[in-house]
């Protein structure tokens, strides 16, 4: 299809930049032009939208805060649909009642969190700094050894293939290691149902979670763009150590390190290509297969065209 027939096609569902490029959005700071990224208003038009773009084959791809990517230098092709608090109609948050909170997908997580801990909810640790919006930490059942979203979420709202609202229930079984068990129908999320425990005391819950931060912002390399942990952690392994136990603690390709400060995460120096990003996870996997014979697979996902 040509350009101009696609973007006559999604103008009419929110804002569209033609060709932005994806280093704008990525916190790695990489990544190409997408061919056109749009912030749909809200749920409904998002629904419209998904229901074209099935109807007229048109391949799209949909992206949160961008927090958890490696985009290829030569960007995305089709359409990029990103659910982000950029947007009113995908920033709402609520009380639904005494153990209930409901959160649309663009809600970034420390707002989430900030509300929860303003309104007396606890159970909330384990996203403590954890970057990033609702939807996508509910792709990814982002957390940490304190617990993942899995955990706490009750019900998922969503759009399917066909541009239909559709919901789901969350059991325990749903919640897999970086990864949510998702119908595969679910193609766009848009908010969830999170069950919360009533806090004893609001100050408490808010001190454990100054002190999260603090603990992360001494052991995580914030001074640079990443995208996080970059490997899981093998069965009784801790990628970390593994990567460090190699030798690879600084090492270098391009713009991209193994940080010095936390060996399972890749930092971008300063004008890393996600060429090079994707070129020294390789070399990480391949000296820890050499020396331990452990596959690493990765928790950063790769997407789009690499050159
Ligand atoms: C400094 C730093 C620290 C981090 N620490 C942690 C940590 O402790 N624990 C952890 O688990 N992760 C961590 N991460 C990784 C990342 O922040 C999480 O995976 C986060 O939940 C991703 O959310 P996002 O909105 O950025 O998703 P994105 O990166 O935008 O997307 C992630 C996946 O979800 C999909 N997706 C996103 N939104 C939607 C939606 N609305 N509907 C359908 N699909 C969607 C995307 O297609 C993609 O496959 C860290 C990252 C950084 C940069």
């Amino acid at each position: 299809m040509k350009q101009i027939d696609i973007l006559e096609l999604i103008e009419p569902f929110g804002k569209v930049l033609v060709n932005e490029p994806m280093k704008n959005h990525t916190s790695f700071k990489t990544g190409g032009p997408a061919d056109y990224l749009i912030l749909p208003e809200s749920e409904n038009v998002a629904a419209k939208l998904i229901s074209m773009l099935h109807n007229e084959k048109i391949s799209y791809t949909v992206l949160g805060g961008c927090t958890n990517l490696v985009v290829g230098d030569e960007g995305i092709r089709g359409v990029v649909i990103k659910i982000s608090d950029d947007r009113p109609g995908f920033n709402s948050i609520s009380i639904i009642d005494e153990n209930t909170i409901y959160a649309a997908a663009g809600v970034r997580k420390s707002d989430f969190i900030q509300f929860a801990a303003d309104n007396g909810f606890t159970g909330i640790d384990f996203m403590v700094g954890i970057p990033g919006c609702i939807g996508g930490g509910i792709v990814m059942n982002a957390g940490t050894y304190m617990g993942t979203f899995s955990s706490v979420l009750k019900k998922v709202y969503y759009i399917n293939l066909k541009g239909e609202p559709s919901s789901t229930e969350v059991d325990s079984t749903m919640g897999l290691y970086r990864h949510l068990n998702l119908e595969k129908e679910c193609v766009l999320i848009t908010g969830a149902d999170f069950t919360l425990p009533q806090a004893s005391d609001s100050a408490t819950v808010k001190q454990a979670i100054e002190a999260i931060i603090d603990d992360r912002k001494q052991k995580h390399p914030w001074e640079f763009p990443s995208a996080g942990s970059v490997f899981k952690n093998p069965e009784n392994e801790a990628s970390w150590k593994l990567v460090n136990d190699c030798g690879l603690k600084g090492y270098s390709i391009g713009g991209a390190q193994v940080s010095e400060k936390h060996t399972n995460f890749i930092v971008n120096k300063g004008g890393a290509s996600s060429a090079e990003i994707r070129a020294l996870v390789a070399y990480i996997q391949s000296q820890v297969k050499a020396k331990y014979d452990i596959d690493l697979h990765t928790e950063i996902r790769m997407i789009g065209n690499f050159n």
